[in-house]
């Protein structure tokens, strides 16, 4: 008989792992705290318009070509090549750069800025690609039993790198270039990592290849929500079972088995295996009771900042803005310290902002317009309180208009804020961090929570604060992972 697997959480990963397991004939059901699949990968459909509430774009297509090959399945969304890959406006001079893959495109903008930026970012381009060469296959693609294969494993990696892994991301790019321009907008990468180029080691400047240069960045016909839609529909052909409004908060064990997670209603889920993809480190401490995981101890830690989103639909059309925009103030090392400090201030906040509708007309009625606004902010455990959410969403809204030089508040008919209270509470994220545990030098590979419970043989993890680490394509990686932990452990389940 076919081994019954519990999957607690339908993110990325909880989908991916059961997708795979599915294929590979284990029953799967699901639980879910929300009342909708996707966790961070969400959407949210208000007054005739449709938001993407998290992830907008995505790199490494070729991980999600991997999980439907695995699945042995035909993909069942489209991916949609970002051309430019987003803009980056800069507020003195209120200057618009578009970041084009083409290097000829994207050099010319920098005449007067930087000289000889082409070389200059030919020469970074290519130690981002011998680091992520030298780098992706020995130490995030794959499965570390204990710290010593770690270590072995990093003994592989190419000597002349380690001058980088005792640099910043911001030291690093000083290397190559002078202009805060230049500088700024090559180190924006490291907030999509969720900390920022002075605390992020410089070995991540191999995103920069992964941007400019592997693939560069994507996003999906219809909205990034057809991902997590396409998906279900594969798993609810094949039997999997959904079970929302199912949050677990308990458990019972024999030994070195978990026997069941409990419900918030007392609902005992029994199964053979369990695979969480709720916060690896979060769950551990909060429902499984593993002191190393203490309420005290996850505060230890280092976590990533936190997001605060807001979702506007207007009532005119934008065509000064493109798809995926930058906006930067002029305090880049102040702002920078400030989102990952003990600061109450956020003054002049740097933002993103995602206008779905551009490509997607069915996302806004006719003659408007989605927009999806990201911002940077410290989260909950060093600011606690958002009572001012209205101040800085006005205030970003005022910057906004004024950068593009049309006041949108008359024109605004749906507004939702989501501060770091309402991650927390939506997705059970620690303290309203935006992408969970940071990617710090002693919080990736091996040192990451395991993809495997250190106490019962039959649970297993799988998600952003798990190996090898947060995004999506890392999620991706982290399902193929899990599995091929489980597939491996199997005999002993
Ligand atoms: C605002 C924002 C923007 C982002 N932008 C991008 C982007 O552009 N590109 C990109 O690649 N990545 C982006 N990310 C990161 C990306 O969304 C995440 O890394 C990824 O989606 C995490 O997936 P996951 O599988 O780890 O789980 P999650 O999405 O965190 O899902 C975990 C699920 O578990 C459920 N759960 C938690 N606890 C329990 C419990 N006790 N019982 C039952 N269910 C539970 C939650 O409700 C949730 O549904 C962004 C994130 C945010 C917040």
């Amino acid at each position: 008989m076919s081994k019954s697997v519990l999957i607690v959480g339908t993110g990325l990963g909880g989908l991916a792992t059961g997708l795979r397991l599915i294929s590979r004939g284990y029953k799967v059901t699901f639980v879910e705290k929300n009342h909708k699949a996707g966790g961070r990968l969400n959407q949210l459909k208000k007054d005739g318009f449709t938001f993407d509430t998290g992830p907008s774009f995505f790199s490494m297509p070729f991980e999600f070509e991997e999980l439907i090959n695995d699945c042995g399945l035909e993909m069942p969304f489209s991916f949609v090549e970002l051309e430019p890959l987003y803009t980056v406006h800069f507020k003195s001079g209120n200057k618009k750069f578009y970041l084009h893959k083409d290097i000829d495109k994207l050099s010319a903008q920098f005449e007067g800025i930087e000289d000889d930026f082409k070389n200059k970012f030919t020469a970074y381009l290519n130690k981002c690609e011998a680091l992520y060469n030298d780098t992706v296959d020995i130490v995030i693609r794959q499965n570390f039993d204990n710290l010593p294969a770690y270590l072995k494993a990093l003994m592989q990696v190419n000597p002349a790198h380690l001058g980088v892994l005792l640099k910043s991301f911001w030291a690093q790019t000083g290397k190559y270039f002078k202009s805060k321009e230049a500088r700024q907008i090559v180190s924006l990468i490291a907030f999509f990592l969720g900390r920022t180029p002075y605390d992020t080691n410089a070995v991540f400047t191999l995103l920069s290849h992964i941007e400019f240069r592997h693939k560069g960045y994507y996003n999906i016909k219809g909205g990034m929500y057809t991902i997590v839609e396409g998906l279900l529909k594969e798993l609810l052909q094949k039997n999997a079972t959904f079970h929302y409004n199912t949050e677990i908060t308990d458990f019972t064990s024999q030994r070195d088995t978990l026997t069941a997670l409990i419900d918030k209603n007392g609902k005992a889920w029994e199964a053979d295996i369990f695979v969480i993809n709720a916060d690896a480190a979060i769950f551990r401490g909060q429902v499984l009771k593993h002191k190393k995981y203490s309420d005290k101890k996850l505060l230890k830690k280092s976590w990533t900042m936190g997001y605060l989103t807001f979702y506007l639909g207007v009532n005119i059309k934008l065509p000064q803005v493109e798809h995926h925009n930058y906006f930067l103030g002029d305090n880049f090392k102040t702002y920078a310290k400030t989102v990952v400090s003990k600061s109450r201030a956020i003054k002049n906040p740097y933002y993103y902002v995602n206008v779905l509708s551009k490509y997607n007309t069915g996302c806004a009625p006719e003659g408007c317009e989605a927009l999806f606004f990201v911002c940077p902010v410290p989260n909950l455990l060093n600011k606690p309180e958002w009572s001012d959410k209205d101040d800085i969403v006005n205030g970003i809204i005022a910057d906004f208009s004024k950068r593009i030089d049309k006041n949108i508040v008359p024109h605004i008919v749906s507004k939702t804020v989501y501060t770091p209270e309402d991650w927390q509470s939506m997705m059970n994220s620690f303290k309203g961090t935006g992408l969970g545990l940071s990617h710090k030098m002693h919080q990736i590979g091996a040192l990451r929570p395991k993809n495997h419970d250190e106490v019962y043989k039959n649970t297993f993890y799988v998600g952003a604060s798990t190996a090898p680490g947060a995004g999506l394509p890392m999620v991706i990686i982290s399902s193929k992972l899990a599995t091929e932990r489980i597939l491996k452990s199997e005999p002993a389940i």
